[in-house]
């Protein structure tokens, strides 16, 4: 299915002539009879009151119209985007529905600070873009030195399409318009048509297939074979941005503007559509008598009115076109069309098969309070207030409980005044904003496992995420790799919604936290207990949970700013820029004048251009331009001047409900992993403790904590009553056994205040740990035995970290007559399994006997036998999980060895297990 409309929306700096454009081609189109004129305050487009007073365009707006070139037509929706930086949001969620856009250049003023932006957007969204520089009946403009700029400051495939062929005639401008220089003759130099002004033509399409074919390989093979470059490959390299036309004229004098148009018409790509309804929305506004409208694009399919979209109907279809609007019956691919009836949609929704838009690029990084007048009801202005936010996204209303205050974040002052107006006139309220600060961010500087559980009685949901640190300006990625085996397919897209819906706050400052990946790893539900809310709640204490963990990182906005001032203030510049934290490169000085180019925090840029304006005597001017978030320049600072505990943020806890004895309690941050019921495998921390038991109750049960040392008698009581004594000393790979276990284990009752844990026993699946073990497994390739001893040797060096008995199973059932065995090795227990028993069951029996007495974990990474140890209420701890362990516990004692030993070598773990035999 083939679209038939092209949806174009036109963009330009403020006060390029974007809004006179679009009433030109309104015009010219035969949209409007009379064309309106931004300075008599009665423009097509610019339908809003506050518009028409201001004379600028604040909300974007459509308009349709038929474009013509000769007898071939192009129906297009125009979409007029606000130019100010402080409505730039608005405009980049325009950008969303673009299959084209128009962007206006004024040929006064050049390439401006906001037209690099706006080509960054349109490189973002990759969308197709048809230049108009504008302006051109000002004197002083130069056709040649702008297109230089263009090529220069934008794209080097930006190309002068004046002498484009076209198949069909343009458009004309009305008599009544007096103007008489239409078209391409406006350019040449006679107004006479003669010989001249064809060699001029001539001329002209030489160099533009020249300058196409310098576009891409492509083109340029093209020209090189037939000496000219088709129309069918002009337009798929507009259509894939290899090349962008650019025409020149005056929107006032509606010059050039009929040659644009045709230009549109015949180099432009109508997209393709599937036949499964989809759409996107980019807007949410409210009519003249407050009806919700949902603004969007058919991106697939058709929409018809009362068709069902999630849990609603469409009510009306409306196409607008100005302030009025036709009501339609179905509004088919390729349609801008605004639908009543709708209360849940927002701004990026992808409805049917559309996908999710991607975030704003450009957020406000300014918040200010919002002060009500006295007598005003808070409640009832916050919920007209966050009615408006559904409009303006960008002003994240944010209600804050304790100092009871409204807060906004906006784009800057003239977005103030504005929202100020806004209020006023739709709620009667006239509010004032107070001072505005900047809004800072939160981030994490290492991967980190977050936990999440809640489980009060009849509830249960656990959930373990991810957190890593993501790329600047990322903002936050979600994802699940989590098996569907452990964890309901449905469950984890739940998970996914909860981390969606909410905005998390790191535990720096309580400022909302950017950057980040953050993945589904492990989670259980409960078959009865598991209601939605609980994922809810897991999963918003797992990110919290996560945070805390990290280090993290407090983020401010940074500007990119340009400043020219006269030459003779460059060093005083350079200096105040140095004191503000920000970067500068080398000064560009052209005479009179210099160009400082760099970035600066937000924080110390504001304000700035007063102080310019007072040392460069007014000749000095300041463009900035939202960057990014870096890390805050003075964190410390900031952190202490907020004063945020995030162990006492009520709405935001970073510990987990468990339950016992059939009632809930709360574990704080710190205990959480050791409570856990589930375990993810992943491993990346170090230096924490081997992995929870939560399951068995005695943990979290009552009983006071008694730490009592037992003696070696009786260990080796506990291994003749279990092993049986006899091979108790044998040593079968005749070995010296160098030491005996010297430090005495301990035996501890859990105490639910301490909740400290320990373990008496680890037994570890000896070949089942070599073979995971990418190390130890090439050495057991080569000799089997010296990969077993290897691993003794790495274990028994590590016994020290994990305060207990630590036993090491190998397999020997191949091995005939074997009776089995167990030996001491220095520090730790070895044991060979009888013929015809593996470890798995081996470590099943000793599990069985001594698990219910003592508390057991069994290091190995056999799935089955993970489950049969959980069974039987042992903790399992994975091979990576048990390297990691030891790596962390060797780091420990390699730092702590260093400081007693200045200068000496340590064998690390690494070492150790590349082989270095003593
Ligand atoms: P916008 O902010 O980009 O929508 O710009 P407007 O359409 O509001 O125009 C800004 C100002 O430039 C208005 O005063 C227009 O009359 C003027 N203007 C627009 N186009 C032209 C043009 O082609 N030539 C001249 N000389 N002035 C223009
Ligand atoms: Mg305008």
């Amino acid at each position: 299915m083939i679209g038939k409309k092209l949806v174009v929306g036109i963009l330009a700096h403020v006060d390029a002539g974007k809004t006179t454009l679009a009433e030109g081609i309104l015009y010219l189109a035969g949209g409007i009879r009379k064309r309106g004129r931004v300075d008599h305050g009665d423009a097509f487009l610019d339908t809003h009151e506050l518009e028409r007073a201001r004379g600028i365009t604040i909300f974007s707006k459509q308009a349709e119209v038929v474009l013509r070139s000769g007898e071939q037509e192009l129906a297009m929706t125009l979409l007029d985007t606000p130019g100010h930086v402080d409505f730039s949001a608005e405009m980049e969620r325009t950008l969303q529905v673009l299959d084209a856009a128009i962007l206006v250049i004024s040929g006064a003023d050049g390439v401006q600070g906001h037209v690099e932006t706006l080509w960054k957007l349109l490189k973002r969204y990759q969308i197709p873009v048809f230049l108009f520089v504008n302006k051109m009946d000002q004197p002083g403009t130069d056709k040649d030195a702008l297109l230089a700029e263009l090529k220069s400051k934008l794209d080097d495939n930006c190309v002068d399409f004046t002498y484009a062929p076209l198949l069909g005639e343009p458009m004309e401008v009305p008599e009544t318009e007096g103007a008489k220089d239409v078209g391409k003759k406006a350019f040449t130099e006679g107004s006479d048509i003669n010989g001249q002004e064809k060699e001029a033509f001539q001329e002209g399409y030489e160099q533009f297939s020249e300058a196409v074919a310098m576009c891409s390989e492509e083109l340029m093979e093209q020209y090189l074979e037939a000496g000219e470059v088709e129309q069918e490959n002009l337009k798929s390299a507009i259509a894939e941005r290899k090349l962008f036309p650019c025409y020149f004229g005056s929107a006032l004098k509606l010059t050039g503007i009929g040659e644009f148009l045709a230009g549109i018409v015949e180099y432009s790509t109508l997209p393709e559509y599937e036949q499964e309804f989809a759409a996107r929305v980019y807007k949410i506004s409210r009519d003249n008598t407050g009806n919700r409208l949902t603004h969007l694009k058919v991106t697939g399919g058709a929409l018809r009115v009362k068709q069902v979209i999630g849990e609603e109907k469409a009510d009306q279809v409306r196409i607008y076109s100005g302030t009025g609007y036709q009501l339609t019956e179905v509004a088919e691919a390729g349609s801008i069309c605004a639908v009543t009836g709708l209360a849940d949609t927002f701004c990026g929704q992808g409805l049917g098969a559309e996908s999710e838009g991607e975030l704003p690029s450009l957020v406000p990084v300014l918040n200010y309070r919002i002060e009500l007048p006295g007598g005003c009801d808070v409640h009832k202005m916050l919920k007209n207030l966050y009615q408006l936010e559904e409009e303006i996204p960008e002003l994240h209303i944010v209600w804050r409980e304790q100092s009871s205050e409204i807060h906004a974040q906006v784009m800057g002052e003239v977005q103030v005044e504005i929202v100020k107006d806004i209020i006023e006139k739709r709620f009667g309220v006239s509010v004032e904003f107070g001072s505005g600060s900047i809004v800072y961010k939160e981030t994490i500087l290492e991967p980190m496992e977050g936990i999440g559980h809640f489980e009060p009685l009849r509830h249960y949901a656990e959930v373990h995420l991810l957190l890593e640190p993501g790329e600047v300006g990322s903002g936050l990625v979600f994802e699940a790799a989590c098996s569907e085996d452990e964890l309901d397919k449905n469950w984890q897209r739940l998970i996914l919604t909860h981390l969606e819906e909410k905005k998390h706050v790191g535990v720096l400052t309580g400022s909302e936290i950017t950057d980040l990946k953050i993945t589904l790893i492990a989670g259980r539900a409960h078959l009865k207990h598991t209601e939605g809310g609980d994922f809810r709640q897991a999963t918003y204490r797992a990110v919290r949970h996560g945070l805390k963990r990290a280090r993290c990182q407090l983020l401010e906005p940074v500007y990119e700013y340009q400043l020219e001032i006269p030459t003779e203030c460059v060093g005083r510049a350079m200096n105040d820029i140095q004191r503000m934290h920000g970067t500068f490169e080398d000064p560009e000085t052209l005479g009179e004048m210099s160009v400082l180019r760099g970035t600066a925090p937000v924080v110390n840029m504001n304000g700035y251009q007063s102080e310019v304006n007072a040392y460069a005597r007014g000749r000095g001017r300041l463009t900035c331009r939202f960057q990014c978030y870096a890390p805050c320049h003075n964190e410390a600072e900031i952190i202490e001047a907020y004063g945020y505990d995030s162990e006492h943020d009520l709405e935001n806890p970073t510990g987990s409900v468990f339950c016992a004895h059939g009632a809930g309690f709360v574990v704080n941050w710190q205990e959480v992993e050791h409570y856990a019921h589930v375990e993810s495998g992943w491993c990346g921390f170090a230096g924490e403790e081997l992995s929870s038991q939560a399951e068995n109750d005695e943990f979290v049960g009552g009983g006071s904590y008694q730490d009592k040392f037992i003696s070696q008698e009786e260990i080796e009581e506990i291994f003749e009553r279990t092993y049986g004594n006899k091979a108790k000393d044998k040593n079968p790979w005749n070995r010296p056994v160098r030491s005996t276990i010297s430090a005495p284990v301990r035996e501890v009752t859990y105490n639910p205040k301490k909740q400290e844990k320990l373990k008496e026993y680890l037994l570890v699946d000896g070949y089942n740990i070599i073979f995971a073990w990418e190390d130890l497994k090439k050495l057991a390739k080569v000799n089997v035995e010296s990969a077993r001893s290897k691993l003794m040797d790495i274990l028994s060096n590590s016994q020290g970290y994990v305060k207990n008995t630590l036993i090491v199973v190998f397999d020997a059932y191949k091995v005939k007559g074997n009776p089995g065995s167990v030996a001491k090795y220095h520090n730790i227990y070895v044991v060979y399994t009888k013929e015809a028993e593996t470890a798995d069951q081996y470590i099943e029996k000793t599990v069985h006997e001594i698990g219910r007495k003592y508390h057991v974990t069994v290091a190995t990474s056999d799935a089955l036998e993970q489950m049969i140890i959980w069974g039987q209420g042992a903790t399992r701890l994975s091979a990576q999980g048990l390297k990691a362990e030891i790596e962390a516990y060797n780091k420990e004692r390699q730092e702590e060895w260093k400081a007693q030993n200045p200068g000496e070598r340590y064998f690390p773990f690494e070492e150790l297990l590349k082989g270095e035999e003593e």
